[in-house]
């Protein structure tokens, strides 16, 4: 897919860089050549583009990561409203899981790719079941993700898809960096509260043997918290530590430690976990906050993100971006607190625009009214943006949307399979594959 070195121009373009020295560059030109930008502002004579495209009315920013979702549950976005968190997973996720088919997850996966490109995300930690069905979709749409096969470690018979720990090995041997290394593998033990602990020694072991990191669920309420510290003495995230899994070669990924306290904070910071932070999925489900403030002050690594659709119900950073700083400037009662260039960082897929970096970036239409008058772009972007003006988005040099029509997928198809899936699904007799206690 990429022997040809194809070069792209945008000329005269607004740029939201995120590099601090020239945060915003207005009316210049950005070279990309193959999977990289070769040049930011200063374009070399000799570079020869095979398309050039007008950057008039035109802001190029950075894609979006998303830190942690479920993706293929775009199957049951809407399936679970009002409820609490314990009956929401009990009486309707866990329950629908259980129709849940193999290639259910593969039209729901491209489902939310779609999704995901025409709001700008172009790379995502995804933790769901069936995972070759995901890492397709990824292959396919030209993205990239950290791909966790998600378990239980209750035994075969118990797991969705019957997967069995070596099966996720297995997967995550074919596919570590597959696809042109846009494809990466993680192991997904589902959360400390659903996995036994000597299945998560066998996952900390693991992760040193094959070198992978270990995306999972932490720390999510103050129930959650007593019952660790009833049955370890610990809260979830001192009692993980003590297990080893902060300890791996690459670090964790913990979604989302809402009940971290300050002990909790300092080894999150200390051993570098990655925290996805999800807001809207935590104010939806009346879930309470998560210390966004204090794992920054203290140099957690924040890395924001959207949850599945189930929770949230879209897929859209524009919105985890918005929401996350309105949420902290007013419960700190501090308009300054998370400045929007911060917030930009926290969702950036590859840092900065900067010569070197991977062509992971978006055009959006600054010529719409909600645009106007265009004193502040990157303000523009958290707070008066919306999806539908992107018009452009890139992965690694490669197209993914163009002038709003998607290049590597085949939406209208995959819109008709999706909804017809997701209609058998809960039209399944069903019952509950397994329980949460809290
Ligand atoms: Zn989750």
């Amino acid at each position: 897919m990429y022997d040809m070195i194809v070069k792209v121009l945008f000329k005269g373009a607004d740029i939201l860089t995120l590099d601090p020295e020239r945060p915003l560059l207005r009316g210049c030109d950005l070279a990309v050549s193959g999977r990289a930008i070769l040049a930011v502002g200063k374009v070399p004579k000799t570079f020869r583009p095979d398309e050039t495209l007008s950057g008039r009315d035109r802001l190029v920013t950075p894609a979006f990561h998303n830190a942690h979702c479920h993706s293929p549950m775009t199957l049951v976005r809407g399936w679970a409203e009002d409820l609490p968190f314990d009956r929401w997973l009990n009486e309707k996720i866990w329950v629908a899981e259980s129709a849940l088919q193999e290639e259910d997850v593969y039209w729901g996966a491209a489902l939310a790719a779609c999704e995901m490109i025409r709001s700008g995300t172009v790379s995502y930690a995804d933790h769901y079941f069936w995972m070759r069905q995901v890492a397709k979709v990824v292959a396919g749409s030209g993205m990239k993700a950290l791909l966790a096969w998600c378990l239980f470690g209750l035994g075969e018979d118990k797991e969705i898809g019957r997967a069995t720990f070596q099966r996720t090995l297995d997967f995550a041997d074919e596919f570590n960096g597959a696809a042109d290394g846009r494809l990466k593998v993680a192991l997904g033990p589902h959360s400390p509260y659903m996995c036994p602990d000597a299945f998560l020694r066998e996952v900390v072991e693991a992760a040193h043997k094959h070198k992978l990191p270990i995306h999972l669920h932490l720390s999510e309420s103050q129930e959650q918290v007593e019952r660790s510290k009833a049955a370890h003495g610990k809260t979830p995230i001192a009692h993980l530590d003590e297990l080893g899994l902060f300890d791996t070669p690459r670090p964790a990924i913990a979604a989302h430690c809402i009940t971290a306290d300050d002990r909790d904070i300092q080894i999150l910071a200390r051993k570098k976990v990655a925290v996805a932070h999800s807001p809207k999925t935590y104010m939806k489900l009346g879930m309470g906050m998560a210390p966004l403030q204090r794992f920054l002050d203290r140099g957690v690594q924040v890395q924001l993100a959207t949850d599945g659709p189930a929770s949230n119900n879209d897929l859209n950073m524009l919105e985890v971006m918005r929401l996350a700083g309105l949420y902290q400037k007013n419960e700190q009662r501090r308009p300054e607190a998370l400045p929007h260039t911060q917030l930009l960082r926290l969702a950036a897929s590859a840092g900065a625009v900067t010569p070197g970096a991977p062509a992971d970036l978006l055009l959006f239409d600054t010529g719409q009214a909600h645009w106007l008058p265009r004193h502040d772009l990157a303000a523009a972007v958290v707070y008066s943006s919306h999806p539908a003006d992107i018009t452009h988005v890139m992965c690694d040099g490669r197209w993914l949307l163009k002038d709003k029509e998607l290049v590597t997928l085949d939406e209208g198809r995959i819109r008709r399979e999706a909804e017809a899936r997701a209609l058998r699904l809960v039209g399944t007799p069903m019952r509950r594959v397994r329980r949460y206690r809290g």
